[in-house]
């Protein structure tokens, strides 16, 4: 059968040669090899097929390198060194001396320094949520009319319930996780005491006063014996600590449905003192309003897998960024997320 080891020869060479390598597999030399088999002599057969199969897988590799060599052919170089000039000068960035912290990022810091020396640890927040922590958790049970107070941005996608997913309107959200995750506190008699400062987004018509992204801190305290004297006492430490003076405050009933009672903290204005009539940040009422608070509900203990008869607890919200406003004389809350240097370049 030296007729094999010709045919090997030539189509061997016609793959190296070739742009379509796999169509010499189909060659009629190698289809007259096969033909012949049935014509030899009966001992010679078996060898003959082993030979022309042992051809056959030679080819098939020659014929995958040289796909291999073809697929590295077709790929263009790219000059990974043309955009840029090693040699060049350094672009001229904004010296580092000259960058200043957000000043949200540096005030909530602050606040979250003031809570951890009472105690408080902090928690981050997540950015998107399903309705049982923005609402069942929190006593808003479905179809409660609160749910509408909230303009709410939610997603096209659901939840395992089918649930549309929400951007969340308060760090409240984070309650019930909150309260699960340091639950054993309370059985080494120590309290629950955890702040959740983070991003939140309300479909609002925005104005000086109202933005659709802005910052909330959430608190949430859980003892023994908790009381409203507690709760009063807290914020206040933390508003004095805060503003770095003393402050009245003034509490009026208020309602929310994950406390009760419910309560609205508002403090005197740090700048006029209720002293001046034309004062812009108190509209002259000497007063402004700025957390919301309570005796947490004990519903939302019980979702919480808390006893609210042996373990009750406070709760209270506060917008960041007003807070900021109020210690910083800004009069426009749209400035925090606008970008603007000369804004972001007095802090
Ligand atoms: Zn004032």
């Amino acid at each position: 059968m030296e007729r094999i080891g010709e045919v090997q020869t030539k189509l061997l060479s016609e793959i190296a040669a070739s742009d379509a390598p796999r169509s010499v597999l189909r060659s009629n030399e190698l289809r007259e090899l096969y033909a012949i088999i049935p014509t030899l002599p009966v001992e010679e057969r078996s060898g003959a097929g082993k030979a022309i199969n042992e051809l056959k897988q030679a080819l098939e590799q020659a014929v995958v390198s040289r796909e291999a060599e073809l697929v590295v052919i077709d790929q263009t170089p790219i000059d990974v060194t043309a955009p840029m000039d090693v040699n060049a000068e350094l672009p001229a960035l904004l010296p580092t001396e000259q960058g200043t912290i957000h000043p949200l990022m540096r005030e909530i810091e602050r606040v979250v320094e003031i809570f951890g020396r009472m105690g408080f640890v902090a928690e981050e927040s997540r950015e998107i949520d399903d309705q049982f922590h923005m609402f069942e958790s929190l006593n808003f049970p479905k179809g409660h009319p609160a749910r509408d107070d909230y303009d709410t941005f939610m997603t096209e996608e659901t939840d395992v319930d089918g649930e549309r997913l929400i951007a969340p309107a308060h760090t409240s959200n984070m309650q019930n996780r909150v309260i699960k995750k340091y639950r054993e506190n309370l059985d080494r008699g120590e309290a629950i005491a955890a702040i959740v400062p983070d991003r939140v987004f309300r479909n609002e018509d925005l104005d000086a006063r109202h933005e659709h992204t802005f910052y909330q801190v959430e608190g949430v305290y859980i003892a023994r014996g908790v009381n409203v004297g507690n709760l009063i006492a807290t914020l206040q430490a933390f508003l004095q600590e805060y503003y770095g003076k003393q402050l009245d405050v003034r509490v009026n009933p208020f309602y929310f449905p994950f406390t009760e009672p419910s309560f609205e903290f508002a403090l005197s204005c740090p700048f006029c003192e209720g002293k001046d009539e034309n004062c812009k940040v108190c509209s002259g009422e000497g007063w402004i309003e700025l957390i919301g608070c309570g005796l947490i509900h004990p519903n939302v203990l019980r979702a919480a897998d808390i006893d609210p008869r042996e373990y009750p607890g406070f709760a209270f919200s506060c917008g960041i960024d007003r807070l900021v406003m109020m210690k910083e004389a800004i009069e426009d809350v749209r400035h925090f997320e606008s970008g603007k240097l000369d804004f972001l370049r007095q802090f």
